[in-house]
């Protein structure tokens, strides 16, 4: 191929490792974020990379090492309990288990960003309108009244993209289940209690109605928790809460979470500074879409699912390097993204549907609520297995990276 104009829109982690592989294989990319830069907002709380996806994307990218410097393997420790307090099961990760471990999001955006040729990414440029030109090409409108062309447009512009109506009409769908993230800073001489509950990895508290506390230990002495309810989108204006009225959200959240032993109840009313409103999302799955020429999809734009299973960062990872790796291989743009699309259809959709459906049955209310836990240790062993299968296979397929 001779040197393809290819816009990637979206500097999240798939966008960024899309650009950082297509750049080791020596493939000029233009990233284009609506972020003012690459720390411009609190990127939010930690995600695992599991040995299967978003490890073997980070493999590709030449940044293994540096992930696994600033990973924290203790954080795949988990425990569930119920709303008294009680624990119901809990999983410590062995002595050199790396099959998930931790890292926050702004750390994995700030490496990945960091490793890619200067002036790659286009901070503070958002995509306002694509719109198709002739022989596949797109001209790209952004906010600061600039405009471009492509030859392939790349929508890694996450759950609301504004590239995913090129291909397809479909839509997120609101899941029934809001989330409030909370921080709590400094949580081992601040917070004792709660640095206890969540440990080294995460705590589920649930209490089979809907409710949920999920704590999760971040970098630098964070905590952050997802304190979740099943209810409707809109269940701040019906309650008369307004979001920024911290002494107001504290007083609902109370409320809500009545019953609740008051150690998960400290999680409610401890935090430091705002609640932020993060009501789940997801696409119709398995989401696919007639091949459009000069434009795909990767991670959330193309199949936005429920955080259950923790794929959706992983996928994106996996997508991105993969696509990257098929544009290298072409021998045209429009072959390599449709190699590309069947693949990643054929990987995630029935991931999407199942993380779809442990959220839908967790969060069930009608006291069938699934507040048993995975096997983590069964887990573990089927992403080593599978990333060993995978690398067998890429190895059959003449090697790749
Ligand atoms: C509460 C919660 C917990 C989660 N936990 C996990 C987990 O533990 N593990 C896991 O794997 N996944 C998890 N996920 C899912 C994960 O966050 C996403 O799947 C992942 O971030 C997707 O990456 P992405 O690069 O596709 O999109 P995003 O991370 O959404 O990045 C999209 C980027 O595009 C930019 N953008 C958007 N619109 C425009 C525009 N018009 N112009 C220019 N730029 C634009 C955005 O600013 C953003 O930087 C969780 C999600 C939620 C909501």
């Amino acid at each position: 191929m001779s040197q393809p104009r290819i816009a990637v829109v979206g500097a999240g982690p798939g966008g960024l490792m899309c650009a950082r592989v297509l750049q080791r294989h020596g493939i000029e990319v233009v990233v284009h974020e609506a972020d003012a830069a690459v720390d411009a907002r609190d990127a939010g709380g930690t995600l695992d990379l599991h040995a299967d996806s978003g490890q073997i994307a980070m493999e590709d990218a030449g940044l293994a090492e540096a992930f696994h410097a600033v990973a924290r393997p203790e954080g795949q420790a988990k425990a569930r309990l119920d709303q008294h307090g009680t624990i119901l099961s809990s999983f410590v990760p062995e002595d050199g288990d790396t099959a998930a471990p931790e890292i926050d999001r702004g750390a994995l955006r700030a490496l990945l960003a960091a490793h890619l040729a200067p002036d790659t990414v286009r901070w503070g440029h958002r995509l306002t309108a694509a719109t198709p030109l002739a022989g596949g090409r797109h001209r790209l409108d952004f906010t600061d009244g600039t405009y471009e062309e492509a030859d392939l447009v790349i929508g890694a512009d996450g759950a609301w993209s504004r590239v995913r109506p090129l291909v397809s009409d479909a839509a997120p769908h609101y899941s029934g289940v809001s989330f409030l993230d909370a921080r709590y800073e400094d949580v081992d001489r601040r917070h004792p209690g709660i640095a206890r509950l969540v440990g080294d990895g995460h705590a589920f508290a649930t209490d089979g109605q809907g409710r949920a506390v999920i704590g999760q230990r971040n970098a630098d002495g964070v905590v952050r928790a997802y304190l979740a309810l099943r209810t409707d989108l809109d269940w701040h204006a019906r309650a008369g809460v307004d979001l920024h009225d911290t002494a107001a959200v504290r007083c609902f959240l109370l409320a809500e979470f009545a019953d609740w032993a008051p150690e998960l109840r400290a999680f409610l009313t401890d935090n430091d500074g705002d609640y932020v409103n993060r009501p789940l999302h997801a696409l119709p799955a398995p989401l696919t879409w007639p091949h459009t020429p000069g434009v795909t999809l990767l991670g959330d734009a193309a199949h936005l699912m429920a955080p259950f299973g923790g794929f959706g960062a992983n996928l994106a990872l996996l997508d991105a390097a993969e696509l990257a790796h098929a544009l290298a291989e072409g021998p045209t743009l429009d072959a390599a993204v449709t190699r590309y699309e069947k693949a990643m259809w054929a990987r995630t959709g029935e991931l999407a549907v199942q993380a779809n459906q442990a959220l839908a049955r967790f969060f069930a209310v009608d006291g069938r609520s699934d507040q048993g836990a995975p096997d983590h240790g069964a887990e573990h062993r089927r992403y080593r297995r599978a990333a060993a299968e995978y690398r067998a296979q890429a190895g059959q397929a003449g090697g790749r990276g």
